[in-house]
């Protein structure tokens, strides 16, 4: 089984789940609980929300918030800021190819609310330039939200050039989906007031994430109730969730250099293997080395990604998340495909413990299939 669809998500670490376990077995009162076992649960909480600071390098100015993934992070970044901060402006801008999570709640804001959505056309290799940021900018802004590596394409934007122009802007906040990003390309931070990521795409446990925002920050919550997570997120904290995503934040980021320099020896083998293919690369050597797209000239994705299945080759065309719409790709298209072969991509995605004989073996079977399957 060669699995190359770890953008989808990442198989969970050995380590992390045996925490996980071990956190449950021995941690299991309720964290808003008075007692001395309910005070400790919460102490390991904020131990938790530290070490995922200490990790990004971050001051005691930003806060962790642990939720369910980066879909409930983008929401409550989203909607959270837009409620909170609606007297200043309506003006939410985002790439024009951010995931669902971000385009929906900015969708709903305005369909519902009022709030005017400006989404931010992106280059051919699927990046925000600064010029159109910076056209794009006024005094209504009070939320700009682009991701740091897509999910499709692994492209990847510069953040810390983007953070300073919204910066100008005193009254508007910089939000990163850093979903695909974490531990997998060098993250400025500071440049940022809130972001959002998931535990599974970093070998964590699925149904858990967090959102980091400045705590000078207040943001409106999505579930209201108890009052947990200071108020911004209701319901019965888990040490056992959040200290296992504590733990995958810490492994990632710390092996994150060397990691990177071998997932970049694979995407390049993939890259020059599929230059004697009827390929076109939707993906480039700028962007992030975890995430390979090529669209087929003369075959159906579709079938040859069954076809790779059955073989046992695991990738997508597409995102997980759109997979099943039969739709041509909307950041395919944002980046100035043609309709046929936006609609027919391929995307590898690695995990630092795939290898070079994993992509050789891949290329082989890719070319086998390739000529056997009848051209569409
Ligand atoms: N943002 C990006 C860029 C993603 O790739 C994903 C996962 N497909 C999400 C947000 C949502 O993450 P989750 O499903 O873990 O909530």
């Amino acid at each position: 089984m060669v699995y190359f669809d770890s953008a989808a998500s990442t198989k969970p670490r050995t380590e992390i789940l045996d925490s996980f376990l071990k956190s449950n077995q021995e941690c299991f009162a309720n964290p808003s609980s008075a007692h001395a076992l309910g005070r400790e649960a919460d102490r390991r909480l904020d131990a938790a929300r530290k070490k995922i600071l200490d990790a990004f390098r971050l001051p005691a100015q930003y806060q962790v918030a642990f939720l369910s993934g980066a879909t409930e992070a983008n929401n409550l970044a989203i909607k959270g800021v837009a409620f909170s901060y609606q007297n200043r402006g309506k003006k939410l801008l985002f790439s024009a190819v951010e995931h669902p999570s971000v385009l929906e709640p900015i969708r709903y804001l305005a369909e519902h609310f009022g709030f005017i959505p400006v989404p931010l056309a992106v280059d051919s290799l699927g990046r925000v330039s600064l010029d159109t940021l910076r056209e794009a900018m006024d005094k209504d802004v009070i939320l700009v939200s682009i991701m740091g590596a897509n999910n499709e394409t692994g492209a990847v934007n510069d953040l810390a050039s983007l953070g300073a122009i919204v910066h100008e802007y005193p009254k508007a906040f910089f939000h990163s989906d850093l979903t695909q990003a974490i531990g997998k390309m060098d993250i400025p931070f500071s440049s940022l007031d809130l972001f959002s990521y998931s535990a599974h795409k970093i070998h964590g446990v699925k149904q858990s994430g967090a959102l980091v925002y400045k705590s000078s920050m207040r943001l409106v919550p999505c579930l209201h109730g108890g009052g947990q997570e200071r108020g911004l997120r209701s319901g019965t904290g888990s040490v056992a969730l959040d200290e296992s995503l504590a733990l995958a934040t810490s492994l990632a980021m710390s092996s994150a250099h060397q990691a990177t320099a071998h997932v970049r020896a694979l995407w390049q083998r993939l890259r020059d293997g599929l230059q004697e293919e009827p390929v076109l690369l939707n993906s480039t050597e700028e962007g992030s080395p975890y995430i390979l797209n090529f669209s087929l000239r003369n075959h159906k994705a579709s079938v040859i990604m069954e076809a790779l299945s059955q073989k046992g080759f695991y990738v997508s065309t597409m995102s997980a998340c759109s997979e099943r719409t039969d739709q041509a790709s909307a950041t395919l298209l944002a980046m100035g495909l043609p309709k046929e072969l936006a609609g027919n991509a391929i995307r590898v995605s690695f995990s630092e413990d795939n290898t070079l004989e994993e992509v050789d073996a891949f290329l082989s079977h890719l070319h086998q299939i390739l000529k056997e399957v009848h051209p569409r």
